[in-house]
């Protein structure tokens, strides 16, 4: 039988949708299912079959990094939206030939982990493992060192930036790992951390991202 309740809700979501502020453009609309309102569920992107990248087994990401995106994300990592996880991690699908291990998020500088609160690779981590049922790894990858931001450099600028800059445990040997970040700019974190799990033994590193930037430095890691 179903339950009053419910019967209630239902006609309650039917007559009265739910007005929330879209998690992309901010502003109070009808939202679908992910907190979305249709103008910025009509600009989503999907990442089409995406070249392979330089140093990971694998690479897969939800969403391009575009206009209602950036927003999303943006609020997400350094306004405090923490709770826009939820609407990353649902692009976020494990592809089914990837045979994994654990779920590695990519570690945050100590400096921006103090100013941030929380790392946005690590939640996003959380909610892809509770959706695909494997278990989170965080202490396989630190971060050792701190480095400079970014945004404006090129991929080799990046490569030079990060050396050194993650320290893996012994405990990656034979694993395979699905390594989790926020953006996937030039690839050069996904590189320079995949290297450094490889070097401690993991056997494969895979990378999934929740969004994806074509173009050289339109990324804000
Ligand atoms: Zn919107």
């Amino acid at each position: 039988m179903i339950k009053p309740n419910r019967i209630l809700k239902a006609a309650a979501d039917v007559f009265f949708p739910q007005h929330l502020k879209c998690h992309c453009c901010n502003r109070e609309a009808v939202v679908n299912e992910q907190g979305i309102c249709s103008e910025c569920e009509g600009k989503l992107l999907y990442v089409p079959i995406l070249p392979q990248l330089y140093g990971v087994d694998g690479f897969s990401a939800g969403l391009m990094y575009n206009e209602p995106v950036r927003n999303a994300l943006v609020s997400f990592k350094f306004n405090g939206a923490v709770y826009k996880k939820e609407f990353f991690a649902h692009y976020m699908q494990v592809p089914p030939e990837w045979t994994a291990d654990c779920i590695v998020p990519v570690p945050l500088c100590a400096s921006r982990m103090k100013e941030r609160g929380y790392n946005q690779s690590a939640l996003l981590a959380r909610e892809v493992s509770k959706r695909c049922g494997l278990p989170l790894r965080e202490e396989l990858l630190k971060r050792v060192r701190e480095t400079e931001k970014q945004s404006l450099m090129t991929h080799d600028q990046r490569l030079k930036n990060l050396k050194g800059a993650f320290r893996a445990s012994e405990d990656c040997r034979g694993l395979s790992i699905i390594l989790i970040d926020d953006i996937k700019t030039t690839g050069a974190t996904l590189c320079e951390c995949s290297k450094e799990l490889k070097k401690r033994g993991a056997a494969r590193v895979y990378a999934l991202c929740a969004c994806c930037a074509m173009e050289k430095g339109s990324g804000n890691e």
